[in-house]
């Protein structure tokens, strides 16, 4: 695999959750990170370079992406879960959605690949989930229709860019513990019912730390002949 001491690596939404713990293993791992958010306070106490950005304004990361040097690892990490069916969702929610989930990933990747291929080199992860294409996972449809998109693209990119020395990969995770999740739990009016319930469907009987699935994103950042892939760390919900 591929040593990352000194790799430029940069991650959108870092501030907490599974961008902050890749955020904290990229560092570990010997790379050169540039962690960003929308959320800048949240970046505090990361020993790297950070940055605000708000993946949704088109601007803002054309500008950040023209103002880096060479990239060696872009992690679009930026999502939102929406809960309820296709019948309760809104077209507003549809729209954000896909703006923050998949079209955030293809403004970043505009802003950095063009650099990775004068290069000859580049690695691309995207966070999908298991709610996408991967399974069926109820009162998801908004969530689970903008991740299975993201899988799309990856291989899109995977497949256009395989012979430029660029990989793509996806990361498909089951339930991780992160603060949004808490929150997910929390509206549900029942916290301890629905933690129950999502702890349930993980054959492991618990939900994952967001460490574990930085070591993903660390370990596809090194695998130099994966590519295109759609990985799943998901405690076996998906067996
Ligand atoms: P989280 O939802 O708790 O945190 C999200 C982060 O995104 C916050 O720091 C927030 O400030 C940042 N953010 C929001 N809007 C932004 C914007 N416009 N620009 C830049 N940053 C922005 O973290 P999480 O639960 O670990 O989720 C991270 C990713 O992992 C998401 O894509 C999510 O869909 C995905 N995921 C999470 C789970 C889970 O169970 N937690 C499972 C599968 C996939």
């Amino acid at each position: 695999g591929m040593d990352l001491t000194g790799q430029v690596v940069v991650i959108t939404a870092a501030a907490q959750g599974i961008g902050r713990a890749s955020a904290e293993a990229f560092i570990r791992a010997g790379a050169r990170l540039v962690a960003t958010d929308i959320n800048a306070d949240g970046l505090a106490g990361l020993e790297c370079e950070t940055a605000r950005l708000d993946v949704l304004d088109r601007v803002a990361v054309a500008e950040f992406c023209a103002g880096l040097g060479p990239v060696d690892v872009l992690f679009n990490c930026a999502g939102f879960v929406h809960a309820g069916t296709i019948l309760e969702a809104t077209d507003d929610e549809m729209d954000f959605a896909y703006d923050l989930n998949v079209t955030a990933m293809v403004r970043m990747i505009r802003g950095i690949l063009p650099g990775m291929l004068e290069r000859g080199s580049g690695c691309i992860l995207n966070m999908s989930s298991v709610a996408s294409s991967v399974k069926g996972v109820p009162n998801r449809f908004v969530y689970s229709t903008t991740k299975a998109a993201v899988l799309g693209l990856t291989k899109s990119v995977a497949a256009d860019y395989v012979a430029r020395g660029i990989r793509c990969n996806a990361i498909c995770p089951g339930t991780v513990q992160s603060p949004s999740l808490d929150e997910r739990l929390s509206a549900t009016g029942d916290y301890d019912a629905a933690r129950a319930a999502f702890v349930a469907r993980q054959p492991m009987g618990r939900i994952a730390e967001a460490e574990e699935i930085a070591d993903l994103a660390v370990y596809l950042a090194r695998a130099t002949y994966t590519t295109g892939q759609a990985v799943c760390i998901d405690g076996g919900w998906t067996i």
